[in-house]
C-alpha cells in the first residue's frame, strides 16, 4: 500500500485503540502508522510477553529447535520508532461507545476515536470429570507452551485429544521428544474440519509410521489421577495411562468484550468485506471476526477464519478502512503446518470439491494435489514441495484457469502458467 497523508483535522490527533497484541494486532497497529496514521496508537495485550510469533509453540519451541528469544513479531525499537504505545498486562474490560472511551482492568479509561477489536480466541476446555488435573495442558499461549516443553522433559506417556493441527503438531513434538502418544479423536479421521480426506489419509500414515497410536470416534468421558500417573478414560470403556495430556480441541473466539457493548456477534464479531463492525467507528480483524469470504459459494454463511494469513491480511484491511481507505478484503487464504519432516502448505480452500489432481510422488512425501469445483481450480495442498505452493498462490489469486486434466499431465508446467506464460501446456486455457 502506498503512503497515504491524511487531511489535517481529518485522522492526524485522533486515537486508535487497538485491543488484542497478537499477529492481527500488531499488523494493524503498522498497518494505520504506514497508511499515514498520525494520531496516537495504543495497542493493549493481555499477556505479559512482548506479541510473539505462534506457530513454533506446537512445534520447534517444544521440541527445543526454536529458542524463545527467537519468538517476538517485532521488537520494542520498532514499537518505539513507530510509537505504537504497547501496554503489557492490560486488559480491556468495556467500551463506552457513547463516550468514546475504552475502560481498562484498573479502572482507568482511553478516550478513542478508532477502535480495532484483535482479541484473537482462546482455547475451548475439556469439560469431563478430572479436566482441571495438573497433568492436562492446553497449547495457545506462551505461558502454556513454557509449561508444556517443561512436562515433557520428565513425562513417558501422552495423550492427545484432538486431532486437528494443533493436536497433530504436538504429538509429532513429543514423538521427536521420545515420548509415547496416543491421539483421541471424535471423527472418524483426522483434521476433518479443514483437510480433505485424501490428506487426512496420508498425515495418518505419517504418524503411524513414527509410531504414533490413535483412538478414532471415542470420547474422552473422564481423567483419574493415579498416583503420579494420569488415567484417560474413554466412552468405549478403555482406559489410557499417561503422565502428560495435551488438549488441542480447537478455540473459541473472544467475542464479549463487542456483545458486551453491543456490537453485533454471531460465531465471532460481525463484520463487512472492509472489516467494519455494526458500529463504524470499531473494525475488527483476526480470530475473532466473523465475515463472508470472498471466495465463499454464494449463499454461504459467516464465519471466522484460524489462520497467521488471515490475522495479517484481514488487519490490513481493517487499518484502510480507520484511514479512510477501505477495500474489500480478497486476500488468498493459504496455511501452513509442520510435522516431522513434512512440510505441509495450503493455498485456497478444498470445501465442496469435486475432482482433484496429484503432482509428485507420495512414497517420496513429495506431492501436491489440486482441488477443483466445478471445474474451477479452488485449493493446492503440497506436501514438501514448497515451489508448488508458491506458484498455486499465484495462480489461485489470479484466477488462472486449469483443468484437472492438464494438472495430471506429466509435461504440466506450473511455473509457466503460474507466470502467465503463453507456451503453457496443453488442455490450460489461459
Ligand atoms: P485446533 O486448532 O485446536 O487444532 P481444530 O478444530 O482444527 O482445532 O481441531 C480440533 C480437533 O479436535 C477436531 O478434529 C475435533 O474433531 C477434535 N475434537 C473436538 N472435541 C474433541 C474431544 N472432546 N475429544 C477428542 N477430539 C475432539
Amino acid at each position: 500500500m502506498s503512503a497515504f497523508r491524511p487531511r489535517k483535522g481529518d485522522i492526524m490527533n485522533s486515537t486508535l485503540v487497538v485491543v488484542g497484541a497478537s499477529y492481527a494486532g500488531v499488523q494493524l497497529a503498522a498497518s494505520a502508522r504506514e497508511l499515514g496514521f498520525d494520531g496516537r496508537i495504543v495497542l493493549l495485550g493481555d499477556e505479559p510477553d512482548a506479541p510473539y510469533q505462534r506457530p513454533p509453540l506446537s512445534k520447534g519451541f517444544l521440541t527445543g529447535s526454536f529458542a524463545e528469544q527467537r519468538l517476538p513479531l517485532r521488537s520494542q525499537a520498532f514499537f518505539d520508532e513507530e510509537k505504537i504505545e504497547w501496554m503489557p498486562s492490560t486488559r480491556a474490560t468495556h467500551i463506552d461507545r457513547e463516550r468514546r472511551e475504552i475502560e481498562l482492568h484498573d479502572g482507568s479509561r482511553i478516550a478513542y476515536h478508532h477502535v480495532a477489536l484483535t482479541t484473537g480466541a482462546r482455547v475451548r476446555k475439556l469439560d469431563c470429570p478430572g479436566a482441571t488435573l495438573s497433568a492436562v495442558h492446553y497449547l495457545r499461549d506462551l505461558r502454556d507452551a513454557r509449561r508444556l516443553a517443561q512436562t515433557t522433559r520428565t513425562a513417558r506417556r501422552a495423550v492427545v485429544i484432538g486431532g486437528g493441527y494443533i493436536g497433530l503438531e504436538a504429538a509429532a513434538s513429543l514423538r521427536q521428544q521420545g515420548l509415547e502418544v496416543t491421539v483421541v479423536e471424535t471423527e472418524p479421521r483426522l483434521l476433518a474440519r479443514v483437510a480433505s480426506p485424501w490428506l487426512s489419509g496420508f498425515m495418518l500414515r505419517a504418524h503411524t509410521e513414527h509410531g504414533v497410536a490413535f483412538e478414532f470416534g471415542r470420547k474422552v468421558v473422564a481423567l483419574h489421577d493415579a498416583d503420579g500417573t494420569v488415567s484417560v478414560e474413554l466412552d468405549d470403556g478403555v482406559r489410557l495411562v499417561c503422565e502428560l495430556v495435551v488438549v488441542g480441541i480447537g478455540v473459541v473466539p473472544n467475542t464479549e468484550l463487542a456483545a458486551d457493548c453491543g456490537l453485533n456477534v454471531a460465531g465471532g464479531v460481525v463484520v463487512d468485506a472492509c472489516a467494519r463492525t455494526s458500529d463504524p467507528s470499531i473494525v475488527a480483524a483476526g480470530d475473532c471476526a466473523s465475515f463472508v469470504p470472498h471466495w465463499a459459494p454464494p449463499g454461504a454463511r459467516a464465519g471466522r477464519i484460524e489462520s497467521v494469513q488471515n490475522a495479517n491480511d484481514m488487519a490490513k484491511t481493517a487499518a484502510a478502512t480507520v484511514v479512510g481507505r477501505s477495500e474489500p478484503y480478497r486476500a488468498l487464504p493459504w496455511f501452513w503446518s509442520d510435522q516431522y519432516d513434512l512440510k505441509l502448505q495450503m493455498a485456497g480452500v478444498n470445501a465442496g470439491f469435486t475432482d482433484y489432481a496429484m503432482r509428485g510422488s507420495v512414497e517420496d512425501k513429495r506431492f501436491s494435489l489440486f482441488y477443483f469445483r466445478d471445474d474451477k481450480l479452488i485449493a493446492v495442498d503440497s506436501i514438501n514441495r514448497p515451489q508448488d505452493h508458491m506458484f498455486a498462490r499465484k495462480l489461485l489469486s489470479n484466477g488462472a484457469r486449469v483443468s484437472a486434466e492438464a494438472v495430471r499431465d506429466p509435461a504440466f508446467d506450473l511455473k509457466a502458467l503460474a507466470s502467465g506464460d503463453a507456451h503453457a501446456p496443453r488442455g490450460v486455457a489461459q
